[in-house]
């Protein structure tokens, strides 16, 4: 596989309703679609999931875009790849020079995948994870933080509309008593919830408190910076905390986890495949889990169908904890980036499995959602 040019767009997409989480408010997804074009005319695309600023890791967007551009682009640009091993490697090598830009190198993996899928005819995500997936997967909702009796509301709705999972955004200012609020009106729901490192470690026990709850699990309690943060808060605090611990942003890489593994830190795993670096390192971390017992289960961002596909199918594998943060494209935007966009019938969705991302790039779209491109082309 030649690569012949590579395309960045700096898409924009409205949301319509103001997603909060303790750490900001989001009306408006910008995002980085990277278009990657070989010497036979097959297409990839992938998307760089960092966001405007830096409240979930320190990748923005202004940042990957000019890693990408300064670096990474210039590596793959113009080489070939014979065959997955060699993007293999390089990905591997990018993922240890650019530790901070895991979302840069996974979107770009993702496109080159996506090209190597259609040149070859396979499934991106069943060939890279070397198994087959299952035929649907469950919906599993997530509620951003929002007033008590909205958030009842939202949950009625959604358990109504066969959705069996929901997670809850929560901020230590009245985070408990919402959640108790929700699982006292439904005690049979799964049941998590993600406070995006807004508690101090000194709040331990609120953090207990919500032990009693049947949570399945709570998801980035602390205010932490690494994962070397949580083996410290341990020693230092008596750990009363029962649910199970889940980590998303605090583990960013193979490493991460395996020393929050060595503490016996780490219960459940949140897989999203641009906090980890792409496919192959969200493989790789996926098999250390199953050698590990550490239970896992398929996150999402707040991302275009682009990349949210991959987390489709990742679901499908057929051995997650709970259901994925997975829901319609229609649900966050007016209009999505694929054909056909993501969607759940009566709680669960057809994993789409055909050749790349087992959906159609809509490029009217995308070029109408973008607010500037740049071009690359080989020499
Ligand atoms: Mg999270």
């Amino acid at each position: 596989m030649f690569v012949k040019a590579i395309t960045l767009y700096f898409v924009g997409m409205p949301l319509k309703f103001s997603f909060v989480t303790a750490q900001t408010a989001i009306d408006y997804r910008n995002t980085i679609i990277i278009c990657a074009e070989d010497d036979q005319g097959n297409y990839g695309y992938g998307e760089v999931v960092s966001f405007d600023t830096p409240f979930y890791t320190k990748e923005t967007n202004k940042i990957s875009w000019n890693v990408l551009k300064k670096y990474l682009i210039p590596a793959v640009l113009g080489k070939t790849f014979n065959n997955e091993h060699a993007l293999h490697e390089i990905i591997t090598m990018f993922n240890t020079a650019h530790r901070d830009t895991p979302m840069a190198v996974a979107g770009l993996e993702n496109a080159l995948l996506h090209v190597m899928a259609a040149r070859n005819q396979y499934n991106t995500v069943e060939y890279c994870m070397k198994q087959p997936l299952q035929n649907t997967i469950p919906m599993g909702v997530v509620a951003g933080d929002m007033p008590l009796s909205q958030l009842l509301s939202f949950v009625e709705y959604h358990v109504s509309h066969y959705c069996t999972r929901i997670k809850i955004k929560i901020t230590p200012y009245d985070g408990y008593e919402k959640v108790c609020a929700v699982r006292k009106r439904f005690p049979d729901i799964d049941l998590a919830v993600d406070a995006n490192r807004s508690y101090a470690p000194q709040d331990i026990d609120k953090i207990a408190q919500f032990n009693t709850l049947n949570l399945i699990c709570i998801e980035e309690p602390f205010k932490v910076h690494s994962i070397n943060d949580y083996i410290e808060l341990k020693r230092n605090y008596h750990w009363r905390v029962t649910t199970p611990l889940c980590f998303d942003e605090t583990i960013l890489t193979l490493s991460d986890l395996i020393e929050g593994a060595q503490h016996n830190i780490i219960d459940v795993m949140n897989i999203k495949v641009g906090r980890l670096g792409g496919l192959y390192q969200t493989k790789q971390i996926i098999q250390f889990c199953r050698d590990h017992n550490i239970r896992y289960w398929i996150g999402s961002m707040l991302e275009s169908s682009i990349s949210k596909l991959l987390h489709v199918q990742l679901a499908a594998l057929g051995d997650s904890y709970m259901a994925g943060d997975l829901s319609d494209s229609k649900r966050y935007f007016y209009a999505d980036l694929t054909h056909p966009a993501i969607e759940f019938i009566k709680g669960r969705m057809k994993v789409p499995c055909g050749v790349g991302l087992g959906a159609v790039v809509d490029i009217e779209e995308l070029n109408k959602l973008s607010q500037y491109t740049e071009v690359f082309h080989s020499n």
